[in-house]
């Protein structure tokens, strides 16, 4: 096991480069081996300079593994693990000892996203806990069904968890990812009872995540978590269109546009009168 012939360059401008069959030739064993020990991880890509994935300028991880299906997903590439390229952890550590001194000055740190991180979460532990002796800042950006993968001693690896919450209502979250948001929510309940910093992460969908009753369900619930320090709406894009094509996946957004301001606003707008920051 350990890194092969890197195909592609770890480093990508931006997740949206379409990626696939990088892990394809590491042995079914050697996968198990990985995920079990957190020695290899299968990354689609790094990328530097990142201002929208927690403070300031940050480094950020893109590993593949998903077990949702978000009909608006950006990158479905990364569902397959083995999309991803195999990158021993030492690597990835030696990798990010690069950008320590800058991420510090410029106050960022390492976010680890995806596909969902936490289908690998014994590498984005290993990951963490070098970060930390780095002295640099950890954020876990996830969708939070597999949150109960970590012990209490493991949260503390991460300083802030950017806890994309897909949808409130229950019908409408299955609707949407494919999965139950029960886990979600229990992670996020834990996440208080710990204290543990947390940003929202809500993707706006204008006809489908957008219903005022819901908003304002999980405006009131994000609230009286007490321990969100602001909600990001984010508005939906096709920018990740193109994937689904290549990629042959049925796409049902292909003729949803982005949320007009008015709805933007009006989100944001029950999101603040909750008590709750939204940028
Ligand atoms: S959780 Fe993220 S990576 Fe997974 S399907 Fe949803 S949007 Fe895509």
């Amino acid at each position: 096991m350990g890194d092969s012939v890197q195909p592609v360059s770890l480093e990508a401008k931006n997740p949206f480069e379409l990626r696939v069959d990088l892990g394809r030739h590491v042995p079914e064993t050697d996968v198990r081996t990985a995920l079990a020990t957190g020695d290899m991880g299968f990354v689609h890509s790094f990328t530097t300079g990142s201002t929208v994935d927690g403070p300031g300028v940050r480094v950020v991880a893109w590993l593949t593994g998903c077990q949702f299906r978000c009909l608006y997903c950006h990158n479905p590439d990364t569902w397959r693990l083995t999309n991803g390229v195999p990158v021993a952890v030492e690597r990835a550590k030696a990798e990010l000892g690069k950008y320590r001194h800058g991420l510090k000055m410029m106050r960022g740190g390492l976010t680890v996203s995806g596909g969902e991180p936490l289908m690998q979460d014994r590498f984005v532990i290993k990951l963490f806990t070098a970060a930390q002796a780095m002295g640099i800042h950890t954020a876990l950006d996830s969708n939070g069904y597999l949150g109960d993968r970590l012990t209490d001693e493991e949260l503390e690896k991460i300083d802030l968890v950017l806890l994309d919450i897909k949808g409130w209502d229950a019908e409408r979250h299955h609707r949407l990812t494919g999965m139950d948001v029960g886990p979600v929510l229990d992670f996020a309940r834990r996440l208080a009872t710990r204290r543990r910093p947390v940003w929202l992460r809500y993707v706006l969908v204008a006809g489908l995540t957008d219903n005022p009753e819901e908003i304002d369900q999980l405006a009131d619930f994000t609230a009286n978590l007490g321990n969100v320090e602001r909600v990001d709406v984010l508005p939906f894009h096709q920018m990740g269109a193109f994937k689904w094509k290549q990629l042959g996946i049925e796409y049902t957004l292909q003729n949803a546009e982005p949320p007009s301001k008015g709805i933007i606003d009006r989100v944001c707008a029950q999101f603040r009168a909750a008590g709750l920051k939204t940028y």
